[in-house]
């Protein structure tokens, strides 16, 4: 048994007690028999009027009990569970949940859940059953005596919120909340215990982001820069545009944070093509000018590479170095590198997350930024930050996500958005098609690219695979190089490509030598090559929204009306549906809104893949008020100098909050 309860996470009694129903059966609502429905889960009572076991043939038997209420019968069917028989008597009244079926003209239920009650008894059956989730060799009926043995053990239990916030938030106790949970009276009780219950995950979730961000603010110890002077200056010169208000708002917060005495922590967020590399050069060249180094991180090579280039544009003419770094730097310029970074002669580091290795060292870094950070894990971005004393640090992201989530992954940033779009762009037109207008498309593309244009075309995701990845882009680049496209450059980038390669083919298609780009995703993020006006993605089903929005970010990044084609001759309703809002909504806070709810919270993002606790109650999407709430409770009590330590360490153990039981100095 003590197996069976570790594989669903249960190893002690508080474990059973926060192991809370899946759903509940609602026993409090008996439906007379004439109302019954096939299909509907209801709860009859009746009472015995016949059984009969029947036995086809050895081995083989079937209970029928045949209940009546004076409106209707229902057959209660069991199959090969012949010590059924011994539950009924004729004439006992029976209270039985399941799902109606309609066989043969008869009303009946197989394997209901039953209990003999008495009519006197009646009103204590009627309430609402806990169904949990299960793992094999653990029934449903094991498992509530285990919690109710469990509950009944239980005391006590120290309530752990503060009282003022009990009182203000008008919470059920702690214990009370535990057992209406599992055996709640009635709905409105079942609902004030999952309020508490969830208030309190929120809260203390929340408080440990909010102790983390206290722990980080009492090190005073910023590099406290000077107000922007001349080298800033410069390199707005040297962009070919002015800042759009956005971007201005942004890198005003920026300079605020870095002018500060509390390290910067700032979550940039910025829908696809709003400029955000523009701002990262601006706060780069402020660390610079401070006598400071500073690091960009990019989570491919492609994007790095084309950093890296767009940087060398930026500070052209400046007194700023510039190097680049990533899995794929030969080991004797990785060790010029390396030097370069320890004696302080590189300013500013762009790489992979070859950045983070151990024995890249830095001599005196100021500023640490993350680009596409929703690509990383909080690991990777931590182990970024411990290069420096304590770096200012900037994160930006083009995947807009929902307060909830904000709040919960990046509770610990202050956030600043990029609104708006640089000028002179158009929507990018976006179309759902299947392989009947496939060859129209092509003629399509081929019109565009004979006007001067550039084409990517984005091969599908074989999930768990790059070898099958890497097998249809290399298809479908042979079949358009060859049989579609002769009279045009094609070329083809890939994950599995040398990275002097894919820098080729990235840097000759920026520079218009290829009219047709095929990819796989690792174009998604961040590659701009403004002259493109066409992003075909095949099976366009595989991907999810916000990445599909990414895809077409790639376009319209210029002046001419771009075009988003998603092919895919999936017809399900959820990919219908899908396609249907990618062609009707341009704004990826809305998209991102969307696919949160088609997808539910749990893929969102890779809640998980960013350490973030379990949460057994709340629902990161649903509990929106709840966690502001909670939030706001949290951060008086923090305020008021609750550490929480106990709770904290014992709630979420190592993983999220790990800084936070670490000793000063580490
Ligand atoms: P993202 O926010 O997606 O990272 P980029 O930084 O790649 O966007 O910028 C997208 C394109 O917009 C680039 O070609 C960039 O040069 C251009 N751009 C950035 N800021 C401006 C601006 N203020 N005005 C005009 N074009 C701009
Ligand atoms: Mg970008």
């Amino acid at each position: 048994m003590k197996e069976k309860l570790a594989r669903l996470g249960i190893a002690t009694v508080e474990d059973l007690i926060s192991f809370y129903p899946r759903r509940y059966q609602d026993w409090t609502k008996i439906t007379k028999m004439e109302e019954l429905r096939p299909d509907d889960e209801a709860v009859i009572y009746g009472r015995v009027a016949d059984m009969r076991m029947l036995t086809p043939r050895r081995g083989m038997s079937i209970l029928n009990v045949l209940l009546v209420d004076g409106t209707g019968a229902v057959t209660l069917v069991y199959f090969n569970q012949p010590w059924k028989g011994e539950t009924f008597r004729k004439d006992t009244h029976v209270l039985a949940y399941g799902r109606i079926e309609y066989n043969y003209g008869k009303l009946q239920i197989s394997n209901a859940e039953i209990e003999i009650v008495t009519p006197e008894e009646l009103s204590s059956f009627q309430k609402l059953v806990p169904v949990y989730p299960l793992t094999e060799g653990i029934r449903i009926g094991k498992m509530r005596d285990m919690i109710s043995i469990a509950l009944d053990q239980v005391e006590d239990m120290d309530e752990n919120l503060p009282p003022d916030t009990l009182k203000r938030e008008h919470l059920m106790g702690r214990l009370e909340a535990a057992r209406a949970m599992h055996n709640p009276k009635n709905w409105e009780e079942q609902k004030e215990a999952r309020r508490r219950t969830a208030f309190e995950e929120l809260f203390f979730m929340q408080a440990g982001i909010l102790l983390l961000r206290k722990k980080r603010e009492s090190h005073v110890m910023s590099i406290k820069c000077a107000p922007s002077g001349k080298l800033v200056r410069s390199v707005l010169d040297n962009f070919p545009f002015h800042l759009t208000a956005g971007q201005q708002q942004a890198f005003s917060d920026i300079e605020d944070d870095m002018e500060g005495l509390i390290p910067m922590q700032r979550l940039i967020q910025g829908d696809v093509g709003s400029g955000k590399t523009a701002v990262a050069a601006l706060a780069l060249a402020k660390i610079v000018e401070n006598g400071y180094q500073g690091a960009l991180m990019a989570p491919t090579e492609v994007l790095a590479g084309q950093h890296y280039r767009t940087f060398q544009e930026f500070y052209k003419g400046l007194p700023i170095h510039v190097a680049y770094l990533s899995g794929q730097t030969k080991t004797k310029e990785r060790n010029e590198i390396l030097k370069g970074l320890k004696n302080g002669s590189i300013d500013v580091l762009i790489g992979t997350h070859a950045l983070i290795e151990e024995d890249v060292v830095f001599a005196h870094l100021g500023l640490v930024i993350t680009d596409e950070q929703h690509r990383f894990g909080v690991k990777q971005r931590k182990a970024l930050e411990t290069k420096g004393g304590y770096p200012h640090i900037l994160v930006m992201t083009a995947t807009p996500i929902p307060r909830t989530m904000a709040l919960s992954i990046y509770g610990d940033l202050d956030l600043s958005s990029i609104r708006g779009m640089p000028p002179g762009r158009h929507p990018v037109k976006t179309y759902a098609i299947g392989s009947a207008l496939l060859q129209r498309v092509f003629n399509f593309m081929g019109r565009e690219m004979t006007a001067g244009h550039q084409v990517y075309v984005v091969c599908p995701l074989v999930e768990k695979s790059e070898k099958q990845d890497l097998a249809s882009a290399v298809a479908v680049y042979e079949q358009l190089k060859e049989k579609v496209f002769p009279m045009f450059q094609v070329g083809l980038v890939h994950g599995r490509m040398k990275n002097a390669e894919k820098d080729r083919v990235m840097t000759d298609f920026h520079d218009g030598k290829i009219n047709l780009l095929v990819a796989t995703s690792v174009i998604e993020v961040g590659v701009n090559v403004p002259n493109a006006t066409i992003m075909f993605v095949y099976g366009a089903d595989r991907f999810g929204l916000s990445q599909l929005h990414q895809l077409r970010g790639r376009v319209g990044r210029g002046s001419a009306q771009s075009y988003c084609i998603l092919y895919s001759d999936n017809q399900n309703e959820i990919t219908r549906l899908r396609m249907k809002l990618m062609c009707e909504i341009q704004d990826g806070f809305l998209l991102s809104e969307k696919d949160l709810l088609l997808r539910g919270s749990g893929e969102f993002f890779g809640y998980h893949q960013h350490g973030m606790p379990d949460l057994k109650a709340a629902d990161i999407v649903k509990d929106l008020p709840l966690l502001e709430r909670a939030r706001k409770e949290a951060k008086r009590a923090v305020d008021g100098g609750a550490d929480f330590r106990d709770e904290l360490s014992h709630r979420f153990g190592g993983a999220f909050f790990k800084k936070l039981y670490e000793e000063d100095g580490k």
